[in-house]
């Protein structure tokens, strides 16, 4: 919404338009008294000029002598405010006339409305103190109306200007400040409002301006959101009367729909689980009302305990349930979820002496957008019924396919997890060797697994497998506390040799893991520079500003970062500024370069001076030949691991071999 008219418009043309009248009554009381004090100005001189010429004139006129009268009228002349002076006498006559300044027009209406010309008229006596008060005539002197009329402009004008350059002075200064003070906040608010999505606009509040907390504008704000506070409290308890199950008080059925209208609109991924308990509907022929309403209660308590605080957890009827898992995107969660749903409905329930386990059937129905909430609802009370034909206790996707996903990687989790518990998966160390002294200088730590036949090693796929069901952030962690822990064991024997520990990129990018990891390293008093993180080029390392801002504060507590599989995909060789950019401390020349060797020696030349020139530390992985070494080592590779020297080994086969002082 934009507005076609400005507040600060409107104020402008109002102050605008009452300067002008205020100005216009000014100038015209100010130009009145103005024009009044200059006639009576002209006034004043024109009468003492009479009075100074009267007694040569009265004697002229009594002794009839008009040159000599003439002669005395002449002499006002040169003081040139006067325009003309007459001689009348008493019967009117005009026995005299002098003319100073020849007569210009000037507008009647000035004339009319300041009464010019200004005139005086003295009378002339025949003696100084006549007896007789008859006059002998008049002496009538006119000042010069031109004079006054350029004084009456002048002053229209300056008064004008004045008026005007104040009146403009005025409004600029009146503008500014309701501007700020009243237009910026209002236009705040009225912006804020109007970028309002009507999800957010429900119990809306607006914050109150600093600068405004005790004025009307805070007045506004805080009855603003008083009344929202009420309207969205009224809202909400009107959607909630008559919304809750009588006896569970759980949310009902309409309010479960209305809810998921809502998840619907926000278009976010969760599911939907409907729980149908087959013991609550054959208890209502078996049980009294009140057995069944403590079965109910207890089997609400149960559900209640096994989920999320977020969930929302509804009574659709008598007998069925039903759960929102909000912002639930994977269906194995969901089929967890349920799984945990399943097995605390399937306890054990003592009602009134009886031992009641019940059964249920649950349904589950994703949503990734593109239903309404009433499909989204069918879709999951049809896989409730679906289950339920399936036999008892069963759970069932709507979808069949997001059945068989969930399925394969919760049996996968489980197999998974099952291996650690039973400690088949070890970390086992392979030497990093210095090739000049024939000494270890480090290992790294690999993953292994026993298989059946009691042989340990790393199944094709495992890591790609751990990643795919999401246990990578736990089995890594794992790794991790056992590395951790063989470092402080070495340490305490003084053994300063550091551990390089693979990082899988998804680990990497886990916001857990590095708050974790620097807490195992102050747990475990972890010497700084003997951890090593092994971390694969990947799409995230090509975007340093994300690897850097992960890996900075681990290299900050003394953690080192070697960038694993160096050399795989020109994608690095082309990006070397990029690298400059990363806190990396080592490359590891992937296996497949070495194979090459010493024939084809052209990539690790390539990385071996990149190396140089970013001023990075060079480990060669998969040195199986002695010719290799050698290569190595004369193009200045000292460090490598490989078969040449050792495979992977259990780390007390390892101590007893390479570490000097032995561990106790
Ligand atoms: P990688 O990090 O490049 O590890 C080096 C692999 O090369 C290891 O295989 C090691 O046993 C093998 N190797 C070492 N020297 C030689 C040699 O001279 N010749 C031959 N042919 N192979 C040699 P492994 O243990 O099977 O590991 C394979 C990959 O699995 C590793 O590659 C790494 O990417 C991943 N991995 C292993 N352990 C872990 C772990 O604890 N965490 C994570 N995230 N990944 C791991
Ligand atoms: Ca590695
Ligand atoms: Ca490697």
């Amino acid at each position: 919404m934009r507005v076609s008219r400005s507040l600060t418009i409107k104020q402008m043309a109002m102050v605008s338009a009452v300067a002008v009248v205020f100005i216009f009554i000014f100038i015209v009381v100010q130009l009145f008294h103005f024009v009044q004090q200059s006639r009576y100005d002209t006034a004043s001189q024109m009468e003492s000029i009479a009075h100074s010429v009267r007694l040569p004139l009265s004697e002229a006129i009594l002794k009839a002598d008009i040159p000599q009268a003439e002669a005395i009228l002449n002499q006002i002349q040169p003081s040139g405010i006067i325009s003309r002076a007459d001689v009348v006498l008493p019967n009117q006559f005009q026995a005299l006339r002098k003319s100073f300044i020849p007569e210009r027009q000037i507008p009647m209406w000035i004339a009319r409305l300041f009464e010019l010309p200004v005139q005086i008229s003295l009378p002339l006596y025949s003696l100084e103190r006549p007896a007789n008060p008859q006059p002998l005539a008049y002496l009538v002197l006119q000042a010069d109306s031109w004079r006054m009329y350029k004084f009456i402009i002048s002053t229209i004008s300056t008064l004008l200007t004045t008026y005007l350059l104040l009146a403009l002075i005025l409004s600029v200064a009146i503008s500014w400040s309701i501007n700020r003070l009243i237009i910026h906040p209002l236009r705040k608010i009225a912006r804020e409002l109007d970028n309002l999505s009507p999800q957010d606009a429900e119990g809306h509040q607006l914050t109150l301006p600093p600068l405004h907390r005790d004025d009307e504008i805070g007045m506004l704000v805080r009855s603003y959101n008083r009344n929202q506070q009420l309207a969205f409290r009224q809202y909400q308890e009107m959607s909630l009367s008559g919304t809750r199950h009588a006896v569970s008080d759980l949310p009902n059925k309409a309010l479960l729909l209305a809810l998921l209208e809502q998840l619907v609109r926000n278009e976010k991924s969760s599911a939907l689980i409907v729980v149908a308990s087959e013991t609550l509907s054959d208890a209502a022929g078996v049980l009294n009302e009140g057995l069944r309403e403590t079965l109910l209660l207890t089997m609400v308590s149960k559900l209640k305990s096994v989920l999320p605080p977020s969930m929302v957890l509804a009574q659709l009827s008598g007998n069925d349930f039903g759960i929102i898992a909000h912002g639930t995107r994977d269906s194995w969660y969901a089929m967890a979820l349920a799984k945990q749903v399943m097995a605390a409905l399937n306890e054990n329930m003592p009602i009134n002496g009886l031992q009641i386990k019940p059964t249920a059937s649950i349904g589950i129905a994703m949503f990734h957008g593109g239903l309404t909430a009433e499909q989204l609802y069918r879709r999951a009370v049809s896989a409730a019924l679906s289950a339920r034909r399936h036999g008892k206790n069963q759970i069932q996707f709507f979808d069949p396919e997001q059945m068989e996903q969930a399925q394969r990687r919760l049996t996968e989790e489980h197999d998974i997890l099952s291996m650690l518990e039973r400690q088949k998966l070890a970390i086992w160390l392979q030497p990093q060797v210095n090739m000049r002294t024939g000494e270890t200088v480090s290992a790294e730590v690999l993953l292994r697994m026993q298989q059946p036949d009691g042989e340990w090693s790393l199944p094709e796929g495992l890591i790609e497998r751990i990643e795919a069901c999401g246990l990578i952030v736990t089995i890594g962690t794992w790794i991790l506390e056992e590395s951790c822990r063989t470092l402080a064991a070495w340490q305490k024997h003084g053994i300063a040799m550091p551990l390089s520990v693979n990082l899988s990129a998804l680990q990497l990018l886990h916001e857990e893991m590095v708050p974790s990891l620097l807490e195992m390293l102050s747990r475990y008093r972890i010497q700084p520079g003997t951890l090593i993180l092994e971390v694969t080029e990947s799409r995230r390392i090509d975007d340093p500003d994300a690897a850097v801002s992960i890996l900075r504060p681990l290299r900050e507590a003394g953690v080192r970062i070697a960038l694993d599989d160096f050399g795989m995909g020109y994608a690095s060789l082309r990006h070397l500024h990029h690298m400059k950019a990363l806190p990396i401390d080592a490359l590891k020349i992937d296996k497949s370069f070495v194979d090459g060797l010493p024939e084809d020696g052209e990539m690790v030349s390539v990385i071996v001076s990149m190396a140089k020139t970013l001023g990075l530390k060079l480990v060669a992985e998969g040195v199986e030949q002695p010719e290799q070494r050698d290569w190595l080592l004369a193009k200045g590779v000292t460090i490598a691991q490989g078969y040449l020297f050792s495979k992977a080994l259990p780390p007390e086969a390892f101590e007893a071999r390479y570490l000097s002082s032995p561990l106790t």
